[in-house]
């Protein structure tokens, strides 16, 4: 399986989670979806941290506050 694979599979399992209400599968899910995503920065040999602050400068792409005020859905 590719590796961006396990990535989509985590995003999957916490939008579950998410929906299910699951305290403890949502913080496991968002700890796989983490670990998965900066496993699959590095493959691809780019530093996420530098990409998402160039990308976003520290706000959130959907409010443009520092600290995201999105409603929860
Ligand atoms: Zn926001």
């Amino acid at each position: 399986m590719p590796t961006y694979m396990w990535l989509l599979e985590e995003v999957s399992e916490l939008g579950k989670a998410l929906v299910e209400g699951d305290r403890e599968a949502v913080e496991a899910e968002f700890a796989d979806v983490a670990a998965w995503l900066s496993s699959l920065a590095n493959v691809a040999q780019v530093d996420l941290e530098k990409a998402a602050l160039s990308k976003y400068n520290g706000r959130c792409p959907r409010c443009g506050a520092e600290v995201c005020r999105c409603p929860f859905r």
